[in-house]
């Protein structure tokens, strides 16, 4: 589960790591309240209005925007709000903004000059180990630090046994150039940084820029974070947390069935049983010529009602031109799964783009048999390579 920045930030701040101060705000009357009481609260007289979706990039893409006054902010979240923001991170129509983070401004003048770093906690998949990211050249792409200055970017691996030590706090401080309080400040950061990691059960924390500001604070000026689902069981109040809006709606239904959905822009809808199944699907559909519309596991229970759940979510995506349906009866048996298919086509009644059906394994033969005999508009086929021929016949 994805957070928005401004829920990133509080619970980020609940652990302890200082953030920069704001707001969240629906309409530009609430932006200029916000903005009045960060005023009240900070004394800050400059604002940051923050486009909140799920994406990065926003900067680039005009999402953030400063303000030096309460009219400016009005104005400026005013654009912002409700418009449709895209940035190097989302697709071409890009996200509606629902609402606006009004911040501090962070970035003022004083006895030192600010700096941006950048730093994330992940699970570093070859070892097991959570790691700290961390990178001098923060505020930027960090992807492109990565390709053209690798040595520019520090990890540093928690052992699960002991945890993060004081000496790897001090590291992280000492590797980003820092001295004085604001090295004592970056270490704090970074205890506190994966504190909050290690107990919201998070998968992800990139939090880029981490600022000095010129009074030598360090601080989150924006937040991603991702909380495990796996473990959402044991974090019953991140439930409110979710942000429906920022899903595709395609996947959330899919969920509700308990249906494995991923939409991607391809032309041939897959429904297949089992993870791995489904990849190595997607991979004959590309090999076929085609392109997936999706990525589909129904799981062990391939009955009428979950594949005719399944058809209808694939038919949702006007750009299907096919539909290739591939099954292993192992535990399922291929007759009972080819009835399914009959009943759910025969229920969903227009289904008027070509069907391939795969079915292989147990009673394989006489699934064929039952789909041939049905008299549907049904192509059924028992080998692989003839479900990818039929693909590249329908889509030619
Ligand atoms: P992103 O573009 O989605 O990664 O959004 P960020 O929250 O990282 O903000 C983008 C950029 O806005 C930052 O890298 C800063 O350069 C700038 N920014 C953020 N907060 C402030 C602020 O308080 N004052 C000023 N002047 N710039 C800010
Ligand atoms: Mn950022």
């Amino acid at each position: 589960m994805n957070l928005h920045e401004y829920q990133g930030k509080e619970l980020l701040n609940s652990f302890g790591v200082r953030i920069q101060r704001g707001i969240v705000a629906s309409t530009p009357e609430e932006a200029v309240a916000a903005a009045e009481k960060l005023n009240e609260e900070t004394g800050t007289s400059w604002w940051v209005v923050k486009a909140q979706v799920h994406a990065g990039g926003r900067g680039k893409g005009g999402g953030v925007r400063l303000s030096k006054s309460l009219d400016e902010v009005r104005s400026v979240s005013d654009d912002i709000l409700g418009m449709q923001l895209v940035t190097p991170q989302t697709s071409a129509e890009g996200k509606t903004v629902h609402q606006v983070l009004i911040a501090e401004d962070v970035y003022y003048p004083g006895e030192s000059e600010t700096s941006e770093f950048y730093m994330s906690v992940l699970l570093n998949r070859s070892t097991g180990r959570n790691m700290i990211m961390y990178s001098s050249e923060g505020g930027m792409d960090i992807e492109l630090v990565a390709e053209e200055t690798p040595h520019l970017i520090f990890t540093e691996e928690i052992d699960p046994k002991v945890g993060l030590t004081g000496f790897q706090c001090r590291k992280v401080a000492f590797n980003l150039g820092l001295t004085g309080t604001a090295f004592k400040e970056m270490t704090k950061f970074v205890y506190a940084l994966y504190t909050a990691y290690d107990k919201t059960d998070s998968s992800l924390f990139e939090i880029n820029p981490v600022l000095k500001t010129s009074d030598d604070k360090i601080m989150a000026v924006d937040s991603k974070v991702t909380i495990d689902d796996n473990s959402l069981f044991r974090h019953k109040d991140y439930v409110e947390l979710r942000d429906k809006r920022e899903e595709d709606p395609i996947e959330i239904e899919a969920g509700e069935y308990g249906l494995n959905f991923v939409k991607l822009d391809g032309n041939v809808g897959c429904l297949v049983n089992g993870a791995g199944l489904a990849m190595a699907t997607m991979d004959i559909i590309k090999m076929a010529g085609g392109n997936p519309a999706n990525f589909l596991d129904v799981g062990g229970t391939a009955d009428a009602k979950r594949v005719e759940q399944a058809f209808r979510i694939i038919l949702k995506d006007p750009e299907v031109k096919a539909i290739l349906v591939n099954i292993f009866g192992g535990i399922v048996r291929c007759d009972r799964v080819a009835q399914g298919i009959v009943d759910a086509y025969k229920n969903i009644g227009d289904i008027n783009v070509p069907l391939i059906v795969r079915l292989q394994g147990t009673n394989a033969e006489e699934a064929k048999r039952l789909i041939d005999e049905s008299g549907l508009q049904v192509e059924s086929v028992i080998l692989l390579q003839e479900a990818a021929d039929k693909v590249a016949e329908v889509l030619s």
